[in-house]
């Protein structure tokens, strides 16, 4: 059983909760007499998501493990530490929230899952009233309300219909993922229309407990800054790599930790702030102190070579070694060339 708790609770925080499956709401099932099978239903074809054995970025050996460990430090002092709960609520629960969160707030979209729970006590019934127009007039107030019944009916057929015998007096259940290998999930869910690998990867995360990493616009803005992926990264990009380079026991706290910062520092939120301001941007010194570090190993530190002379080149950390080193006192227009040269890497 899971929650996310952080030692302030903030409304950001109860929104998370809400919206990924893990906070308090009542779940009722009832038993019925199914009548099966309903048509099929069109899945996308079967691309899956990447294991995280590789990035697209080799020569971006950033963030290292002891970088992953001071952000979350540093951020945690500010947001508070997030610590998984004892509470976890229905996969599928989950999945439902995560589609109705599409092009809406937080905030919204909580407000149409709970009418939609409301309305029907079981997915059963969801799945039985699809044509009816209730399904949509429960959750009109997300937007896209044709379109994400839609979905939310087609995963609820697929279940019925595919997987029949591991849904519970004929409720629809994805319980049984949690014995399944996180690869078999991410081929599993990344068939249904209205679930994409951040979508997946979030339910991973929050309701399955896995080693994920998920890269939404905060974490993938905040990346950018700290200079862990190229500045024309995509997310997609960005969540390879990220899943490749951060420390798997600290994805969690600093998947959390990020998102809330990016809503509330006027430094690192990409647009303008969804939650108040909480203090001074602890990442800004890391900036500055990941760049000095970064540029002192380039240029302040000429090798020795076996006959004790100096080399006029190294190996850029990065992995690339076109760098030359630099003896001569660094200038600004130096400095801002190596951080040019550093953002081509990749
Ligand atoms: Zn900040």
């Amino acid at each position: 059983m899971q929650k996310i708790n952080l030692v302030k609770a903030e409304p950001s925080h109860v929104a998370n909760q809400l919206l990924l499956g893990t906070g308090e709401v009542p779940v009722q099932y009832t038993s019925k007499v199914h009548s099966f099978p309903p048509p099929p239903m069109p899945l996308k074809n079967g691309k899956s998501i990447e294991k995280h054995s590789a990035t697209p970025f080799p020569k971006y050996l950033h963030p290292d493990p002891e970088e992953v460990k001071l952000v979350v430090s540093l951020l945690s002092q500010l947001h508070g530490r997030p610590t998984r709960g004892e509470h976890v609520f229905p996969v599928l629960d989950s999945i439902v929230r995560t589609i109705l969160s599409q092009n809406t707030t937080d905030k919204i979209s909580q407000k149409a899952f709970m009418s939609l729970k409301t309305s029907f006590p079981s997915w059963r019934d969801v799945y039985e009233a699809y044509g009816s127009g209730r399904i949509e007039e429960a959750i009109k107030c997300g937007g896209l309300a044709e379109l994400k019944a839609k979905n939310i009916h087609n995963i609820l057929a697929y279940l019925l219909y595919e997987h029949f015998r591991r849904c519970p007096d004929g409720e629809p259940s994805y319980e049984w993922l949690r014995n399944e290998s996180t690869a078999f999930c991410k081929a599993e869910l990344i068939k249904h229309n209205g679930i994409g690998p951040k979508t997946i990867s979030c339910v991973l995360m929050f309701n399955l407990m896995r080693d994920e990493f998920p890269v939404d616009t905060h974490v993938l803005h905040i990346a950018k800054m700290l200079r862990w992926v190229p500045s024309t990264a995509s997310a997609e990009q960005s969540y390879a790599h990220l899943n490749f380079r951060v420390t798997s026991s600290l994805k969690y706290p600093l998947h959390v930790l990020l998102v809330e910062h990016g809503k509330r520092c006027p430094r690192c939120a990409k647009r303008s702030l969804q939650l108040p301001q909480e203090g001074p941007c602890p990442l800004q010194n890391l900036h500055d102190k990941l760049l000095d570090e970064a540029y002192s190993k380039r240029t302040a530190e000429p090798l020795g070579n076996q006959n004790g002379t100096t080399t006029s080149k190294r190996e850029c950390d990065l992995g690339c070694n076109m760098l030359p080193i630099k003896t001569e006192p660094e200038t600004p227009v130096k400095r801002r060339k190596v951080l040019q040269h550093l953002d081509m890497q990749g």
